[in-house]
């Protein structure tokens, strides 16, 4: 029998999250998207859900957002296979919709155990429902590119790299946000010192 999700590791979530019927967002699904990355990453993306392309592949970020995301993750030294990128909602919502407040219920205890098991130093939300997790009633407009402390993690709000492609002023914030991430992650490293001895991934961040 499966554990409950809190207490499931790795795989079994993984598992748990391909299988799930939670919510109605089940109904629609090619392939659930669970995320990917290595087990204790330093760095986590959480995304809004999973769009056309990912729900063919079960891979986050993989259509032109994601591509965006690569070149933004390269701007900075850093490949998609270092850091963990997931999303608050694992099925697609219909035409890519907004996910709705149940669906957003149903998938947190995932997100919570991902983050719990992968423990990461910085979080980046990307979009206004990952935000919403650590700040809510806050504008985007308002915090993106600020990273603050929250618990033992630091989280840094910025715009989804999807809005963000096709309007030059907001590319240009998110680039600048971006360029901000060395910085951020090597002073978490050094508030939050890993308790792992960091995997080879880890150390050749920057
Ligand atoms: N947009 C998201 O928020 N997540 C994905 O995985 C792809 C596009």
């Amino acid at each position: 029998m499966m554990p409950e999700i809190s207490q499931m590791n790795l795989e079994q979530l993984v598992e748990a999250i391909r299988t799930c019927s939670r919510c109605a967002l089940h109904s629609g699904r090619v392939n659930a998207v669970p995320g990917e990355g290595p087990t204790h990453a330093t760095v986590m993306f959480i995304g809004e859900g999973p769009g056309f392309h990912e729900d063919r592949q079960g891979r986050p970020f993989v259509g032109s957002a994601g591509q965006f995301l690569e070149e933004l993750l390269a701007s900075i030294g850093l490949r998609r296979e270092q850091v963990y990128i997931t999303n608050v909602v694992k099925c697609r919502p219909p035409g890519n919709r907004d996910p709705l407040p149940n669906e957003l219920q149903a998938c947190k205890p995932y997100l919570d155990r991902q983050i719990e098991l992968i423990c990461p130093r910085v979080i980046v939300t990307l979009g206004r429902y990952s935000m919403a997790r650590y700040f809510p009633g806050h504008s985007i407009s308002r915090i993106h590119g600020q990273a603050r402390q929250v618990g033992g993690v630091v989280v840094v709000p910025m715009l989804h790299p999807a809005a963000a492609l096709h309007q030059p002023q907001w590319k240009a914030t998110i680039e600048a946000d971006f360029k901000k991430l060395p910085a951020i992650i090597a002073q978490a490293e050094r508030l939050n010192p890993p308790e792992q001895p960091p995997s080879p991934q880890q150390l050749s961040l920057f």
